[in-house]
C-alpha cells in the first residue's frame, strides 16, 4: 500500500467513526423506560398505536437518554456575536422549533441543553444531524456565518454560527 492509498484508507476510517452509543444493549425489540422510544427492526421510533404492544420487548435505555444521562453530546453548536444577545428570544424559538421537527421523525435527535457560556450560547445535542440542521436553520433564518466540523477521533460534530449585528 503506498502513501496515497494509506491516506485514503485513513480517511475512510475517519468517515465511519463508530458511535459508541448507537448499539442497543439488547437483541430484538426494546422500549426505553425513560422516553418510551421503541427499538424494532434496527431503528428507534416513537411509540405509535400500531406498535404500542411490542411482543417480547425488553427495556433498554435508548442512546439519546444515555447521552443525556452521561452528558455526552454528539453535537455541539456554539452561537456567538452581538446579534445572538439582541435576538436571543427569536433564536431560542427557532432552535426549539427545529428540535421539535427533527425529534418527531428521529427520536435520537434531541437537545441536551442550552447554556450561556461567557458571550456564547452553547447548544448540545444527542445526535449530529440535529446539530447540522440547527446550523442550517440559523443560517437560513438569520444569515450570519456557519462552520461545520466533524470530529476526527470520535463520533461527533461541532457547528459554529456567528453574526455580529
Ligand atoms: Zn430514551
Amino acid at each position: 500500500m503506498d502513501k496515497f492509498q494509506q491516506s485514503q484508507k485513513n480517511k475512510l476510517f475517519k468517515n465511519v467513526s463508530h458511535d459508541p452509543y448507537s448499539a442497543p444493549r439488547t437483541e430484538g425489540p426494546a422500549v426505553c423506560p425513560k422516553c418510551e422510544a421503541v427499538y424494532a427492526a434496527g431503528t428507534w421510533s416513537w411509540k405509535r398505536q400500531e406498535n404500542t404492544v411490542v411482543h417480547g420487548a425488553q427495556t433498554t435505555i435508548c442512546p439519546a437518554c444515555r447521552r443525556i444521562e452521561d452528558n455526552r453530546p454528539a453535537g455541539i453548536l456554539t452561537l456567538s456575536g452581538g446579534y445572538v444577545h439582541q435576538h436571543r428570544g427569536e433564536i431560542v424559538n427557532l432552535i426549539k422549533h427545529t428540535e421539535e421537527k427533527e425529534k418527531a421523525e428521529h427520536p435520537l435527535e434531541r437537545i441536551i441543553k442550552l447554556d450561556d457560556a461567557a458571550d456564547d450560547l452553547i447548544v448540545t445535542t444527542t445526535g449530529i444531524h440535529l446539530a447540522n440542521r440547527l446550523g442550517h436553520a440559523l443560517k437560513g433564518a438569520f444569515k450570519g456565518n456557519s462552520e461545520y466540523h466533524y470530529s476526527d477521533s470520535e463520533y461527533g460534530m461541532s457547528v459554529r454560527w456567528s453574526r455580529e449585528e
